[in-house]
């Protein structure tokens, strides 16, 4: 700490005359990068960051301030200027948030979150070498998907089962090891895209497919099916809606009899499921989802996300009848879609929970808070108002009200989850001229920039904190003091 100057020196830049070549307006030059880094407060920022990293931050500071018309700050604001840079850069860039979106498996926030025992095993697996490819029976070379495939198969009752990176590489893997330069037949009611970037016509085109759309967007047959399969086909391919509904004159034939067809016809049938929940959300009084099992009835190949419904960790699963399974695996990309061992590890672990039904609902937190009730979120809702309130006073209203949660991730867009929320409302006394929609936007950036930041929802002129998805209540809390400085 010899580096530690004495706290007047930065009283004494205040005192600096102030620059007056007798012409409006005065401002005061810039202090020296020395000075300032002999500025008393500068002196934990150096043990912290660096010398060299805060006298480029001082640097940094002074351009700006030298760019920009504003005045020239005092010296400890200079420097905790500096600091605040240094402290940003030094933050992780990918972090934890709180997700009160009210969107439970959301995308753009990183989807399911994983429970303890995952953590657990992908801890495990990154400090020490593992048996990722190596058989310990034999002390032979090993697969990999091994140390999951027969738990997937117990759990869906499919016969053989594959990992990959997610389900857009599944989808991309079938097409390509089953109906590569062959046609694949699709309803026009199913050609779906899956946010953006996912669109079924683009994944055949680039899997080196020819699709082969059928019936009309409202309605197909078994019979445009019947007409449709010919030599060229390769697969006949079913993909669940995701994130939309067609209602009302709309009919697609049953699964089991396209299934049937397919058989007869000695072609294969797959079903992009994209969520595949392995149980029956509706016993757990949530909208009813097909689950794997019941998908592998009617069809031979199922695909669906690992961080979807199923809870885990980002990974895509084909599973069904063993030989197109191998043939799957055979196929060159999968080397190139496999995943790590982290994968596995985080995957094997979240499976082994479903072997647990009866504890499922409290160990896995996308069934945990998919499931919460509303009273729960509720009660939940009027312990933190006033916490909330006292810390926001003066910048918002806040209330209660009801809202409606969504599970997420393209599964059952329309069911909605009743739930409620904390809505924060620009306070009547605020005295400035915003509109209510830069206030709301200037609340958002702020709450974004907390050191655990909070991601709420824009709705009816408030900022939503939709509560269902909040379990650290201590943590969101610590989280809004940081408001106060
Ligand atoms: C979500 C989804 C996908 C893509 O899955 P990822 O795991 O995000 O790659 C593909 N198909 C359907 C039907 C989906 O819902």
């Amino acid at each position: 700490m010899s580096e530690v100057v004495s706290p007047g020196e930065g009283e004494r830049a205040l005192q600096d005359p102030p620059d007056d070549d007798g012409g409006p307006p005065a401002r005061r030059r810039p202090p020296a990068v020395e000075r300032l880094l002999g500025h008393g407060t500068a002196s934990s920022w150096v043990v912290q960051h660096g010398r060299i990293a805060l006298t480029g931050a001082i640097r940094a500071v002074l351009d700006e301030i030298r760019a920009g018309a504003e005045p020239v700050p005092d010296d400890a604001e200079i420097v905790a200027r500096a600091a605040a840079r240094l402290d940003a850069a030094a933050r992780p860039s990918l972090r934890q948030v709180f997700n009160l979106t009210g969107t439970v498996l959301h995308t753009n926030l990183g989807r399911a979150i994983l429970p303890e025992e995952a953590v657990v095993a992908v801890a495990a697996a990154m400090t020490g070498a593992t048996n990722l490819e190596f058989d310990l029976a034999s002390g032979e070379r090993g697969e990999r998907d091994s140390h999951v495939e027969a738990l997937i198969c117990r759990l869906t009752g499919a016969e053989a089962a594959l990992v990959v990176n997610n389900n857009a590489a599944a989808v991309l893997l079938v097409l390509d090891a089953l109906a590569l330069r062959r046609e694949v037949i699709v309803s026009r009611g199913e050609l779906v895209e899956i946010g953006g970037s996912f669109r079924v016509p683009d994944v055949m085109a680039r899997a080196g497919c020819r699709l082969r759309e059928v019936g009309t967007t409202n309605r197909t047959h078994l019979a445009d099916y019947a007409d449709a399969i010919g030599p060229r086909t390769g697969l006949v391919m079913k993909v669940h809606p995701s994130n939309y509904e067609i209602r009302g004159f709309a009919s697609q034939p049953p699964e089991a009899e396209l299934h049937r067809l397919c058989i007869a016809r000695g072609v294969p049938l797959a079903s992009d499921l994209g969520s595949g929940s392995l149980i029956d959300l509706a016993a757990y009084g949530l909208p009813p989802e097909p689950t794997v099992r019941q998908a592998l009835a009617y069809c031979d190949l199922v695909t669906f996300s690992g961080d979807k419904l199923l809870g885990g960790v980002q990974c895509g699963l084909v599973v069904g009848r063993a030989d197109l399974v191998a043939k799957a695996r055979r196929n060159p990309l999968k080397r190139a879609l496999r995943v790590d061992k982290m994968t596995y590890a985080a995957l094997e672990a979240v499976l082994r929970l479903y072997e647990h039904p009866e504890q499922l609902r409290r160990r896995l937190p996308t069934l945990r808070l998919l499931t919460r009730p509303r009273d729960e979120i509720e009660a939940q809702a009027r312990r933190l108002l006033p916490e909330v309130a006292r810390r926001l006073q003066g910048r918002a209203e806040v209330a209660l009200s009801s809202c409606a949660s969504q599970i997420g991730s393209g599964a059952l867009p329309i069911d909605t989850l009743p739930s409620a929320c904390l809505t924060l409302r620009r306070p009547a006394s605020d005295g400035t001229r915003r509109g209510g929609g830069a206030w709301l936007k200037r609340l958002g950036a702020d709450l974004r920039a907390l050191p655990v930041p909070i991601i709420g929802r824009v709705a009816h002129d408030a900022l939503q904190l939709d509560l269902r998805t909040l379990e650290d209540e201590a943590g969101f809390l610590a989280s809004l003091d940081a408001l106060a400085c």
